[in-house]
Formats: structure tokens, sequence, C-alpha cells
């Protein structure tokens, strides 16, 4: 068992038995449940509109090459700058050139679950460069030295008691202000920081290759003062965020808003499509766009995990997701949680290291259910448990039991001996801790042919 798995299995049997974080975590999705069912009415036919966003993302996908190259020709005329990074360091030492050329001191930086990927504000930090996340829950997270929670929702496990308090704790304030005064108190502190960063960095909801422009939603405004306010803005983005045409953002906006937070549309959309061109009033002097692999070209190349790809990063997989709803998110100990985190973790980085998270599943099929985007959740983590069995990563006890049910199957004579009790008995321990995380395995008293012949008799 590899470290990771044992913290996560440590973790996770914590969490689940913690009734507190239950209840905020079951409160906090109940709001977003109630919210959801209204934004669907806004489309007609559900079913058919997640079918058209699915062959959006899977054209988008199919033809990825020249999107990305459409979409740096468009982008370089207005004066963008395109940066390729194949991994997480590469990005980093990009960034850190850019900030040394504009002797960056202070940055900030709106939601982006690639920055987490790759850790940038614990490389800026290392490197003297203050970093302040201005999304409200991120910003409440940074607060409180916790990594994100949820992909759209970072401190969905807090109560605004909670959050009171750790306020009060870190900024000094009177220990129980209302969720509007918090918030106050927020903007207050994230405005002055927008004023003395020179370099503002964002993600991308979406990257559109005909117009050579990103896309960003939001509920804060958030997003928009850190790309427009500083001189140069900074976007880092999946490669795997491409979408062919502006025109597709009609139903991708409103499909990302109903499944992510039960809106009809998000607050604050922006296209961005350069740097401040010569005319206009605000924006910054220099854009880049830097693209992130990632191994992400890896799982393109996998025929049966690239539909993972198409993911929107909506989080609706992760609301519906039994196992994430007792355990949480940070449980998981990787940047994507939930069922999502548990299909493309173990191909990001690493299918040793990461191949216990698709088995923490009960297969149920809600996560597939749910996606806007169709993704087949559940069979995808069948596909990570096959590839991991595939490449011999299964122990050898396991390995062994199955050897012997396999045997043991194939012959009635071999079913046959014993009787239920001690099959039981036998099973349950040859199945290494099966007991320790289910009911034990409870077979009949009697075989099929015991029964059989009963049933035979008796008619
Ligand atoms: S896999 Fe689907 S449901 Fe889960 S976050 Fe991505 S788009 Fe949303």
């Amino acid at each position: 068992m590899t470290e990771n798995e044992l913290t996560f299995k440590a973790k996770s049997t914590i969490k689940s038995a913690d009734l507190e974080h239950r209840q905020k975590i079951n409160f906090n999705i109940g709001k977003y449940n109630s919210g959801v069912p209204k934004a669907k009415q806004q489309f007609e036919d559900n079913n058919l509109v997640k079918e058209r966003a699915k062959n959006i993302k899977w054209r988008a996908l199919e033809t990825l090459d020249q999107n990305l190259e459409e979409f740096e020709m468009h982008f370089t005329k207005r004066g963008g700058k395109v940066i390729w990074a194949q991994n997480s360091q590469e990005a980093l030492d990009e960034i850190l050139t850019i900030c040394k050329e504009k002797h960056c001191k202070s940055i900030v930086k709106s939601k982006s679950m690639v920055t987490e990927e790759i850790h940038l504000n614990h490389f800026l930090e290392k490197n003297g460069i203050e970093s302040i996340v201005t999304d409200l829950g991120e910003y409440i997270q940074q607060l409180d030295g916790e990594p994100p929670y949820h992909i759209v929702t970072p401190a969905m496990h807090k109560s605004k008691e909670d959050v009171a308090r750790l306020f009060s704790e870190k900024l000094g304030t009177p220990s129980k202000l209302s969720p509007e005064e918090l918030t106050l108190v927020a903007r207050e502190k994230l405005r002055e920081k927008y004023i003395q960063a020179e370099i503002g960095i964002t993600g991308a909801n979406f990257v559109i290759a005909d117009v050579g422009g990103i896309a960003l939603t939001e509920n804060e405004g958030n997003a928009r003062l850190s790309s427009a306010w500083p001189k140069t803005h900074i976007a880092i983005v999946g490669i795997e965020k491409m979408i062919p045409s502006v025109t597709d953002l009609a139903l991708l906006w409103p499909l990302l808003a109903t499944y992510g937070t039960g809106q009809k549309v998000t607050v604050y959309s922006s296209i961005i499509t350069g740097p401040r061109q010569p005319g206009e009033a605000d924006g910054p002097e220099e854009m880049y766009v830097i693209f992130l692999d990632n191994n992400r070209t890896d799982i393109l190349a996998n025929a049966r995990q690239r539909e993972s790809l198409y993911c929107i990063r909506c989080g609706a997989c992760l609301n519906v997701c039994p196992v994430y709803k007792n355990i949480g998110g940070h449980s998981y100990g990787t940047t994507y949680s939930g069922p999502i985190g548990s299909v493309i973790t173990p191909n990001l980085q690493g299918l040793e290291e990461y191949k216990h998270l698709s088995y923490a599943s009960s297969l149920c099929g809600a996560c597939t259910e749910v996606c806007p985007v169709k993704i087949n959740l559940h069979e995808l983590l069948l596909v990570n448990r096959n590839a991991s069995v595939e490449e011999g990563m299964t122990s050898f006890s396991e390995k062994m039991a199955w050897k012997v049910w396999k045997l043991v199957s194939l012959k009635r004579g071999l079913m046959n001996m014993g009787n239920g009790n001690l099959i039981s008995k036998v099973v349950n321990k040859l199945f290494k801790n099966w007991d320790e995380y289910h009911a034990p395995l409870e077979f009949s008293k009697k075989t099929f042919n015991e029964m059989w012949k009963e049933h035979r008799e008796l008619k």
C-alpha cells in the first residue's frame, strides 16, 4: 500500500465518522440541490442539451491541435503571448521569469484549479512574491492555510460561524460578524491588493479557438479585477479547456452555471481576447496565456480515458457522490476530488500512486447521471481499475484470492465442498481487510445443488 493510499484511508475513516462535518456538507449541498432543478427549467430538453455540450467538447478535443493553433494565431495578432508548458515546473519557471521582468512583489489571483495543481502560491511565496487569492471562498481557505475543499465551492465545509471565527483570529474582526459583514471586510482588504499588484493571474473556464480569447465566468467580479487592474495579466489553463467557437458559449455558460451553482447564468461573464488595445479604456498592458499539459496529452492519447477531458469543472459529480459527501474533499489529498478527481488524478499524477481513488466508489452511477457533458465517470473508474490490474499493480493476496475464486467457480464439485459457514469464513479472510470496511460476506448455508434438489423433490 502506498503512502498516499494509507493517508487516504486514515483521513477518510476519521472524516466519515465526523457528524458535524457531515451536517455542514449536507446543509451546503442542500442549498445547491434546491437551486439546480429551478435553473434546469431554462432548458426544454435537458438530455439534448447535455448531448450537445458533449459533442462540442468532443469536437474540441478531436481537433485540439488545430484549435490550439487557431487560438494562438488570433490571440497573438492582438498582442497576446502564448507559452506552452509541458509540466508544472515549466509553468512555474515561466511565471517566475515574467515576475522577475516586471519586478513583481505582489500578485492577485482569481480562482483557478490549475494554479492549485501546480502549487503556484507556495512557489511564489518561496520566491518572495505575495500572492493573494481574490475569490472569497479561496480567500477564506488561504487565511486558514488550507487548499480548496471543492472545485467550485472552496470553503464548502465551513459554516458562517467558522468563517467569522477565522476572520476574528486572523484579521482581528469582532467574532460574530454576519456573512454580509464578513464579505465587506474581505472586500476592503482585497481592494487594496488589486491596487498594489503588478500582475494578475486567472484561470479560464473555456478557451475559444475562433476568436482567440479566454472565457471567465464568476459571481464576485474578482476575476475581472484581477485580470484588468494590474498591468500584466497571466491566464494559466489546461489545454483541454478548448472550445471551437464563441457561439458554443451560448450553451456552455448557462449549462455550467446551472450544474455548478444552480444559477441560470453566472453574474459576471467575460471574454478576454488580449491586452488592452489602442483606444480601449481598461485592461492590462500585457497578457500571457500559459497552456499546461501536465500529462493531459497522455489522457488524450488514451481512447478509453479521453472523454474525461470533456470536464467543464462544474462540481456536480462531487455534490451527488455518496463517497465525497461522507469523506469530504480534503481526504482525497489531491487537487481534483470527487468522482472526476478519482478518474483523472491517477492519469495525471500516476496510476501506481493514485489507483486507490478509483476503488473509492460505490459505482452507483450518480456522477454519470448528473454530468452535464455526459462523461461516463463510473465506467472510467472501472477503466482505471482495469488498467491497474493489467499493469500488475494488485497485491499478491488479491491475485491469489481471484485465482482460487475462479478455480472453485468453474468446478461444481469444489463449490459443493464445505458448508456455508465455512465458505463465509474462508472468503472473508481470503479478501484481506474485506470485513474491516464492509459487512462480512454471508454465503448461503446450503449449496445450489442442495437447494435445487429440494426444489425438485417438492414438485
Ligand atoms: S465530470 Fe461532469 S459533473 Fe463532474 S465536474 Fe466535470 S463536468 Fe461537472
